[in-house]
């Protein structure tokens, strides 16, 4: 199988033929269709993440369809639709595992990180830990959901009930999925770019923000929650500034730059700041079945698998509008 492969020491991916793997009994094996680019992707190739198992295949939003299943495979079978997310296994086990945290498992693996991803023609996972996807959804289209958009959702649940004015600090892939969903729901949404990046405000305020401005500006209207997706640290105070008393901020990234040192006033008053971490199979199943309802429309743009640094290129200099995906044929 072709696959796009990071090495040791390497900061681009290389194409390479690879055998194609074999199932262990619990696991399936997968044409893949299609893989969402993500900006952890970006942060494990620029090696702002330390634990990827090298060589490694990237990739954690993937689409495909089973084409072999292990002897104790009963989820799946040959030929049915799958989605691969982020979360590949935990353990079961552990103190978290037990109290429904499972994305805080001591001994999780992560897809395209600590076990190969969806970066290759072919792909193994456990069964336990595929979601079958909704109609509805080209292959393309569904591939974000699996991260970008279950990350996204569970930083908007962990935001909690009172939110009448939601802000998303950068706008890409999780919040173009979350901005959709808070509409539905009622919410004014309010998006913060990078200074200068009027594509992405025109993209927010066509998927329904009642505003959408520079980070550096002051919303115009206090936050009752703050949702950040961009890796930057001094969106953290900024956020806090622009959130109401009682508010929240949530970060909703795995990697961020420093967050500057800023005065206690901005947290007074009951403001919460907090982070996200993974996902469990719970925000998966209910994000599938509120993407399918509202409907949610991803906007993707397609890039060959041998393109995938390209792609991460353009990811990392905010290029993408939407979700980037990689197509396998
Ligand atoms: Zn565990
Ligand atoms: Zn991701």
């Amino acid at each position: 199988m072709r696959a796009m492969v990071l090495e040791t020491g390497q900061r681009r991916l290389q194409l390479k033929q690879l055998p194609v793997p074999q199932p262990s009994p619990g696991q399936l094996l997968i044409r893949v269709h299609a893989c969402g680019v993500c900006r952890t992707d970006l942060h494990i190739v620029d090696q702002e993440l330390s634990e990827a198992k090298l060589p490694l295949i990237p990739g954690h939003e993937i689409v495909g369809t089973v084409v072999k299943t292990g002897d104790q495979v009963t989820r799946f079978r040959p030929g049915e639709r799958v989605g691969v997310p982020w979360l590949g296994t935990t353990c079961g086990e552990c103190r978290y595992c037990r109290r429904e945290q499972e994305n805080l498992c001591d001994h999780a693996r992560f897809t395209g990180y600590t076990l190969d991803g969806g970066f290759a023609e072919f792909t193994l996972a456990d069964q336990h830990f595929c979601f079958h996807l909704p109609p509805g959804f080209e292959d393309t289209e569904a591939a974000p959901l699996l991260c970008a958009g279950l990350i996204g959702y569970r930083t908007y649940r962990l935001a909690g009930n009172n939110i009448e004015h939601l802000g998303l600090y950068g706008f890409g892939a999780a919040a173009h999925i979350v901005a959709q969903i808070a509409v539905h729901q009622g919410k004014k949404v309010y998006a913060f770019t990078r200074p200068g990046d009027t594509e992405a405000q025109e993209f927010a305020r066509r998927l329904g923000a009642v505003w959408a401005g520079a980070s550096t500006q002051m919303s115009p209207q206090p936050l009752d929650a703050a949702l950040i997706f961009a890796p930057a640290g001094e969106l953290i105070p900024a956020a806090l500034k622009a959130t109401d008393k009682g508010g929240h901020v949530v970060a909703g990234g795995i990697h961020m730059s420093d967050i500057p040192a800023f005065p206690y006033r901005l947290l007074w008053e009951e403001r919460k700041l907090s982070s996200v971490a993974n996902l469990t199979r719970r925000d998966g199943e209910e994000l599938l079945e509120l993407a399918y309802r509202i409907p949610v429309r991803t906007e993707i743009e397609r890039f060959p698998l041998e393109q995938a640094n390209e792609a991460l290129d353009r990811l990392r200099s905010g290029r993408v509008e939407g979700a980037a995906v990689l197509v396998m044929n």
